[in-house]
């Protein structure tokens, strides 16, 4: 699904499969957002097919948080497409690794890690936004240029993210979400569920999330 001309979105639609939304900014570096689970990767690589891409031709990955089903498909690309996630959730990949049914030699490697802060990629400007709560690593990815915020699991349309799991965090996820909210945003591209589009809609979404969950948290 095409959101912009340099901005596309791989949704998944399939309630019963968990897997996450992919996405791909198109440039000059060409960035995969949260490839997905492994086995479930044709989805993403069908979406790349559409628009004459090929995995090779991926410069970056970009993870938002180490949950399988949005990291597990980066273990199928390799040199020159590099890897990034921030510090603290690659160290607690490696502490529930075995939860994963990796090996050693399987283990995840980053070529980076995102830290909180400005990072350039190509012609883009990214801003990393440490996010924890759903899970002790998670970071958001603010795009300036177009407002857009690839929000990982932290906020959803409608909805936040599970705090139930190992790491999981409801103040941490709270304040996350504040942070957020600050944001100039007219696109809010979650790992799952639909993408939100226009101010308003932003937040709206929100102003319901902080009214109605934050009493879960
Ligand atoms: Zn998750």
């Amino acid at each position: 699904m095409k959101i912009l001309d340099n901005l596309y979105a791989f949704i998944w639609r399939n309630p019963q499969v968990n897997n996450c939304n992919t996405y791909l900014i198109k440039g000059s570096k060409n960035i995969l957002i949260d490839p997905g689970h492994l086995h479930l990767f044709d989805h993403v690589r069908l979406g790349l097919l559409g628009l004459n891409l090929i995995p090779d031709q991926i410069d970056l990955i970009m993870i938002t948080h180490g949950h399988p089903d949005h990291l597990e498909a980066a273990l199928l690309f390799k040199e020159p497409t590099l890897i990034t996630i921030s510090r603290s959730e690659a160290d607690f990949i490696q502490e529930w690794a075995g939860q994963y049914g990796w090996n050693s030699d399987q283990g995840f490697k980053a070529d980076f890690f995102l830290q909180e802060g400005e990072l350039k990629i190509g012609d883009q400007i990214f801003q990393v936004m440490e996010a924890p709560g759903h899970s002790p690593g998670s970071v958001c990815l603010y795009w300036p240029e177009e407002k857009a915020l690839f929000a990982g699991d932290v906020i959803f349309n409608q909805g936040i993210g599970r705090t139930d799991l190992p790491g999981g965090n409801g103040t941490l996820l709270k304040e996350s979400i504040q942070r957020l909210a600050g944001l100039d945003i007219e696109y809010v591209l979650s790992g799952h569920g639909e993408v939100i589009k226009g101010k308003k809609a932003v937040e709206d979404n929100f102003r319901m999330i902080e009214g109605y969950w934050f009493n879960y948290l």
